[in-house]
């Protein structure tokens, strides 16, 4: 059922939620500060039923409770950013509200959920519309809306943008782009113990020229600073990961933090589709009686890469099965083979 959209697991029960069955009176978070927030909205030229239900349950995750009802939702991230996502069936529209030190990237992951659910209905059509962020929209009043891709064209060109809100004053289209574009690269996590640090650093080494072209971002814990609360920016980082690749050492399944933490957490999102999973067997181990026997395992032919002839060959090949990973991640090209 799940997998349809159709309902949704309230965090920590075994209770099941229907959104089409919500209530239907609003029931809004009345705080969303109104400075610094951007609204967004996505106006249809006809639009399907049931779009926000669905919003709803696979955004489950972040939802304010008891801030959900028909037709919206608060949802809320572990930052503090804070969203209100609204349909309107009279108007065509779904209307996003949301501000928070996040909100950039929020609005791109909700703007991704909801391009991914366009996918079931051939055709959209759909337009786009941001507001304008110069200080007199900030303050409220009558907000100027923008055409995304108007916004876009211009912001290319240079040009200018005209806010009608006061006085027509003239504001650099890059700025307003600017006040809503995330630069959403996919990211890399790498899971190991710190005793396979000189292996990890080869994988890192063979992975550096795609980071360097920007193709996606690499973290591991020897990027923690002095001062960090290092078990809270391994779990956020570990969350925020699009890929997670597990060092696969027996010094990696001794550690209890590593088993207890890092790895079931891992492979939760993994299940839940929220990023892939990656066991690399590094050194000999016995990973195949771990709950690791349902992701993917590399090198193909599952012998330790401290073993292989070609260590670099293993490598190389396991960077470039983390790209193809994070192509069809991104829908750049299709699954080869299969159905
Ligand atoms: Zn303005």
């Amino acid at each position: 059922m799940q997998h349809f959209d159709l309902c949704y697991r309230i965090e920590g029960t075994n209770e099941y939620i229907a959104p089409q069955l919500l209530p239907i009176e609003e029931n809004k978070l009345a705080d969303i500060p109104s400075a610094g927030a951007i609204m967004f909205w996505v106006d249809y030229t006809f639009m399907p039923a049931g779009l926000i239900t669905r919003l709803i349950a696979r955004m489950s995750r972040h939802i304010r409770a008891p801030h959900v009802w028909r037709t919206g939702v608060t949802l809320e991230w572990e930052e503090g950013t804070i969203a209100e996502v609204t349909e309107h069936q009279l108007t065509h529209e779904i209307v996003i509200r949301i501000n928070g030190v996040e909100r950039k990237r929020r609005l791109a992951e909700i703007r991704k959920t909801l391009y991914d659910l366009h996918e079931d209905f051939r055709g959209l059509k759909f337009e786009e519309l941001v507001s304008c962020n110069c200080v007199d929209c900030q303050k409220g009043g009558n907000v100027t809306t923008f055409e995304l891709l108007e916004l876009e064209d211009n912001a290319a060109h240079g040009d200018e943008m005209i806010c009608r809100n006061g006085n027509r004053k003239r504001i650099a289209a890059r700025d307003v782009l600017e006040g809503i574009s995330y630069e959403d690269k996919p990211r890399i996590f790498i899971s190991y113990a710190h005793r396979n640090e000189e292996l990890k650093n080869e994988f890192r080494t063979m992975i550096r020229p795609m980071e360097k072209e920007g193709h996606w971002k690499v973290w591991d814990d020897r990027w923690l600073l002095p001062g960090d609360i290092w078990n809270r920016e391994i779990l956020k980082h570990l969350d925020e990961a699009n890929v997670i690749v597990l060092m696969l050492t027996k010094e990696f399944f001794a550690s209890e933090y590593i088993y207890d933490v890092e790895l079931s957490r891992a492979i939760k999102r993994h299940e839940q589709g929220d990023a892939m999973v990656i066991g690399i067997v590094v050194s000999d181990c016995l990973w195949e009686k771990t709950p690791l026997c349902k992701i993917l395992i590399l090198p193909k032919d599952a012998l330790a890469v401290e073993k292989h002839p070609h260590k670099d060959e293993v490598w190389k090949s396991a960077a470039k099965t983390i790209e193809e990973t994070i192509n069809i991640w991104q829908g750049k090209q299709g699954r080869k083979g299969g159905w």
